[in-house]
């Protein structure tokens, strides 16, 4: 087994909604270990464009790196995710962004993310999930400082089936 983080992130469409459908998705063909905080914040290059909602998803897998990414591509695909600009807007992102202590070299798959440690934004909700997380060098990602804006919010990740409004038993009286 290994442990995996993925990093999860939407501006488009319902964007909390987004996301729980990944964390589903993930679920649904590993043990799910964490699910960090959503972050809010600002997009980073790319065209003029909504904030981005972003956490990071911890799994547990039996299933090759390569085998895994088919299942993010297919997870996107569901929440129509389109590609049509880099960098540009977009219903629901997926990034493997560690994998065991595995580094990987492959077409159409870099692992670490090569640009884990350049985001903030991702490093973040890492850290809050996997305190311990290291890259296959053995480098501790918490020792690494990362530049980066404030997130515009931390929100706590939304229930994926969430009691009802004003809770109680559903007995009324
Ligand atoms: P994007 O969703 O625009 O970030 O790009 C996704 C493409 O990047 C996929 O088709 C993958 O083949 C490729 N890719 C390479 N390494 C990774 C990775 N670590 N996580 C996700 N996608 C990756």
């Amino acid at each position: 087994m290994s442990l995996a983080a993925v990093g999860i992130g939407s501006n488009l469409g319902d964007r909390f909604a987004n996301l729980v459908a990944a964390v589903v998705g993930l679920g649904a063909e590993s043990l799910l270990a964490g699910v960090s905080s959503v972050y809010e914040t600002a997009p980073v290059g790319g065209p003029e464009q909504g904030p981005f909602l972003n956490a990071v998803v911890i799994i547990e897998t039996a299933r090759p790196a390569a085998a895994l990414l088919q299942s993010m591509l297919t997870i996107e695909r569901a929440r129509d995710r389109k590609r049509l600009v880099r960098w540009g807007p977009r219903s629901l992102d997926l990034d493997l962004l560690i994998f065991g202590t595995e580094a990987i070299d492959l077409p159409g798959l870099t692992v670490p993310h090569p640009r884990l440690l350049e985001r903030r934004f991702v490093v973040e909700p890492l850290l809050e999930v996997w305190p311990e997380v290291a890259l296959p060098d053995g480098t501790l990602v918490a020792a690494v400082k990362v530049e980066g804006a404030d997130p515009l919010g931390v929100y706590p990740f939304p229930a994926v089936s969430a009691p009802p409004k004003g809770g109680g038993s559903g007995v009324s009286r």
